[in-house]
């Protein structure tokens, strides 16, 4: 006699059979056979092991492990990298991907992805085969540089311009100015790694022209200006600006670098907005070679840019590690296009997302606020109150760090202060099929709305049904955790 447990393990389909029926059917061909088959193994495998340990006699049936590997299956083809509502007040946020692609942007690099393009090839027999030579033109005439090689991020255009200029010597830089941006980025490790000695100058506060004069000597290579751009240094302050820094420089026949960080483009004050060091600015203060972000206040794909002197540009052209950290073709089509968007300022806020982001008015965002309270208060429950609130958006990405701009949004609270867990509702908007990311700031949650675009807010809306928020009602009273 069999016992109950075999019996159920013997009802246990096999594999062959089961692959025949409608629902695996389906499955195959939703998710291609071998995929079901390494699923449906493993499932059976569990089963299998379940029944003789939990003495149940019941084997599940056809459909239930169908619905079970489908569950599975549609869990693991989700892509790790999906989009995101940021709504935690910074526009540049480096961990959500900084800048947002113009349409002409996607477009360009569409087709870059596509077809054959002329990334090295020479159609008009202009004597153009190098890559960069795509962008160059418009460089040029955005900065009034002499010349302009583009890396894979502003990071590997720093290593590049001090590793071509100063390998194997010392480079001058403020004590004020040794910057970390976010943690991976450090100027003494970046200039350790390129091959250079940091020769810092100065004190945290202050520096003054001496200190630099001081500094140069037989071993010196070049002068560095780092933009502090993830800080601010206040009170009893000096600093030696580029234009003295470049004079000392140049009297010694030494070039200056300087590290921008954000290069913007065009005036941000023309926009309304704080005013932000521009690469034209640091050219024609005498910089020799100035290197910023692609995906930063420039709003396009992540890249690094290196202007300047046409010798040095050269001569960063042709050092070995320019093709280790050169661009690839699609983010040249990408940033192709926007710099062309640049062409036209008096557009540039409406076509350009991060500028139109960081333009949007307060009122407007306030209106788009009141609109979606309602439905953020009613997927929430009674236990959390919903308010409209003023807020303060930040550029981020190390641009004008202490500026912040007058935004609207959502505060998310508690009524009863006791056993309502704000860690646990921002973990449950994260949870949401387009994980919602907003900021806990004073036992609230903050949902800045700057950069929850108009095209959106209907699937933003509409997904709070999905929510799943534990402590919808306040009604039981809370067992006490124990300890202080
Ligand atoms: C952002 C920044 C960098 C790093 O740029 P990435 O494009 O992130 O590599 C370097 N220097 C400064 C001053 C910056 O602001």
């Amino acid at each position: 006699m069999l016992n109950s447990t075999s019996q159920a393990r013997r009802a246990i389909p096999a594999v062959d059979t089961l692959l025949r029926t409608a629902a695996f059917e389906s499955l195959v061909h939703d998710f291609g056979r071998p995929l079901i088959l390494e699923c449906l193994r493993k499932l059976l495998g569990e089963q299998r092991r379940r029944l003789a340990a939990e003495r149940i006699a019941l084997a599940p049936d056809e459909d239930t492990l169908a619905d079970e590997c489908r569950a599975r299956l549609s869990r693991a083809a989700r892509p790790s990298l999906g989009p995101v509502f940021n709504l935690t007040g910074t526009v540049l946020h480096t961990n959500l991907g900084r800048a947002l692609y113009p349409a002409e942007a996607v477009a360009a690099a569409t087709q870059a992805m596509v077809r054959p393009v002329n990334l090295e090839y020479d159609i008009d027999g202009a004597g153009r085969g190098e890559r960069d030579s795509h962008v160059e033109e418009r460089l040029l005439r955005l900065t009034g540089a002499e010349a302009a090689v583009v890396v894979n991020n502003n990071a590997a255009a720093v290593y590049l311009a001090l590793n071509t200029v100063a390998a194997g010597r010392e480079v001058v830089v403020s004590r004020g100015e040794l910057v970390e941006i976010g943690g991976a980025f450090r100027i003494p490790d970046i200039m350790a790694s390129s091959g250079c000695i940091l020769r810092e100058i100065g004190t945290t506060n202050r520096t003054h022209p001496r200190d630099v004069e001081g500094a140069i000597g037989e071993l010196t290579g070049a002068l560095m200006k780092v933009h502090t751009s993830n800080y601010e240094i206040r009170g009893f302050t000096a600093e030696v600006g580029a234009a003295e820094m470049a004079r000392i420089a140049h009297a010694r026949s030494l070039p200056l670098i300087e590290d921008l960080g954000c290069g913007m483009l065009v005036d941000l004050e023309d926009f309304g907005l704080p005013h932000e060091p521009t690469p034209r600015e640091a050219i024609a203060a005498g910089a020799d070679l100035v290197t910023f972000s692609g995906d930063k206040l420039l709003g396009g794909p992540q890249c690094g840019v290196i202007v300047g002197r046409k010798d040095l540009v050269a001569r960063v052209r042709k050092n070995p590690m320019k093709r280790a950290l050169r661009l690839d073709k699609v983010r040249l089509a990408a940033l192709e296009a926007v710099l062309a968007l640049y062409d036209d300022p008096g557009r540039l806020a409406a076509r350009l997302p991060t500028l139109r982001l960081l333009t949007r008015a307060e009122p407007e965002i306030a209106q788009q606020a009141t609109r979606l309270c309602a439905a953020v208060q009613q997927a929430v429950g009674t236990s959390i109150e919903v308010r409209v609130v003023a807020c303060a958006s930040q550029i981020g990405s190390g641009a004008l760090p202490v500026d912040t701009l007058a935004s609207a949004g959502l505060r998310l609270s508690a009524v009863e202060r006791r056993g309502t867990s704000i860690d646990g509702l921002a973990t449950a908007f994260r949870r949401l099929p387009v994980p919602v990311i907003g900021r806990i700031r004073d036992d609230a949650l903050w949902f800045d709305l700057r950069c929850l675009d108009a095209a959106q807010e209907e699937e933003f809306a509409s997904q709070l049904s999905e929510l799943q928020w534990a402590e919808l009602q306040p009604a039981e009273p809370q067992r006490s955790r124990g300890g202080p």
